[in-house]
């Protein structure tokens, strides 16, 4: 088969999105899932989705064309990606962005070494909005770009809230502030504090007994989480909790807001750009772009342009399971 075969290591939300993903692209094939735990415990999404522990990545499987690294960020892919670039070419979807030369320089030591490719920091922040900001930034040279997140689960502050003494278990979401949007939107350039980008909102489920009021005063004024921003409270039931707040929604916007003529005042000639995601899932959607970079990764190493990569480093076509002829005449 001339079919694309992908690894997944790493079985957590983002490896099962992955594993879902692949069945959408039928110019690629799972091999299967490897993973830390005892494969054995791990319960995939397919039936027929094969679990392997990571000692058999050891030797190198000629059966694979591209491993996709769907561990964590803090403390699995700064492990995981150096060490298996040394072998596959490999996509990771490394987000901690102040870290992100050091785990290039790492990643692309070991991929020159072995000859691999790797594409490091793909998904959607990083990845799809890091090229729009690129796109409005290189074609807008004078003006300003903005990045709001949401509305969208946020993990850490959802552990956050849950620490609270008295919450019983609890969610966070994070919302783009409406009318900073619309001051962007409207071409006004405006300098925006932290609490006028964004606002916090708190479900939380009480624990019984615990003073509501109490709850919501620890969680407005706790710093740097919570006491930057504008936050709400609701308290709900577990039920509710269980009903309405199981998925893992994101989304936001990248806007590239200037002028191409006349100056910056509000006589220039005003440009406005503006790319933005509505997200039901957050992993199925980053794992969907994880699995197109694969492709890519798996296409530029047969062409011979191995080591580390970003976003910026890939063209576009190489994504697309259409040839460049088809692409011209569909697309373009
Ligand atoms: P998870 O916590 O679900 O999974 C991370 C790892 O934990 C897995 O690879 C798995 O490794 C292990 N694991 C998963 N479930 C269990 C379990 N039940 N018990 C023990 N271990 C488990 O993280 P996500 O998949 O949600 O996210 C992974 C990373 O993706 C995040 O850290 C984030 O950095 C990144 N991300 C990037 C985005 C972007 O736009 N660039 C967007 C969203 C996420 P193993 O199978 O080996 O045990």
């Amino acid at each position: 088969s001339t079919r694309i075969r992908v690894g997944i290591v790493g079985y957590g939300n983002l490896g099962r999105g992955v594993e879902t993903a692949i069945g959408l692209n039928p110019d690629m094939e799972l091999v299967g899932v490897f993973t830390r735990r005892d494969p054995q415990s791990v319960q995939t999404v397919g039936e027929n989705t094969q679990a392997f522990t990571m000692s058999e990545l050891d030797r190198d499987r000629d059966d694979i064309d591209v491993l996709i690294l769907c561990g964590g960020s803090r403390s699995d892919l700064p492990e995981q990606s150096p060490a298996q670039a040394g072998r596959y070419n490999i996509v990771d979807s490394y987000d901690n962005h102040a870290h992100i030369p050091e785990h290039f320089a790492a990643v692309d030591a070991a991929a020159q070494t072995a000859g691999t490719t790797a594409v490091i920091s793909t998904g959607w922040d990083p990845g799809l909005f890091s090229l729009n900001r690129v796109f409005g930034e290189s074609i807008i040279p004078q003006g300003a770009t903005y990045t709001f997140w949401g509305r969208g689960l946020s993990q850490g502050h959802s552990d956050a809230v849950r620490r609270v003494p008295g919450v019983a278990a609890g969610v966070q979401y994070t919302l783009p502030s409406e009318t900073a949007i619309e001051r962007v939107r409207a071409g006004e350039n405006p300098e925006l504090s932290t609490r006028e980008r964004h606002t916090r909102e708190c479900f939380v489920v009480l624990e019984e007994g615990a003073d509501a009021e109490q709850v919501r005063t620890d969680i407005v004024t706790m710093p740097d989480y919570f006491e930057p921003y504008d936050t709400t409270v609701h308290f709900i039931t577990a039920e509710e909790l269980a009903r309405d707040h199981q998925g893992m929604p994101h989304g936001g916007f990248v806007i590239r807001s200037g002028q191409t003529s006349g100056g910056t005042t509000s006589e220039g000639t005003k440009q406005v750009i503006e790319y933005s995601l509505a997200l039901e899932s957050n992993p199925e959607f980053t794992a969907s772009v994880l699995v197109a970079y694969a492709r890519a990764a798996a296409r530029m190493n047969r062409a011979g342009d191995i080591g580390a990569k970003t976003v910026y480093d890939v063209a576009p076509g190489l994504l697309s399971p259409l040839s460049p002829e088809e692409l011209r005449k569909s697309y373009l």
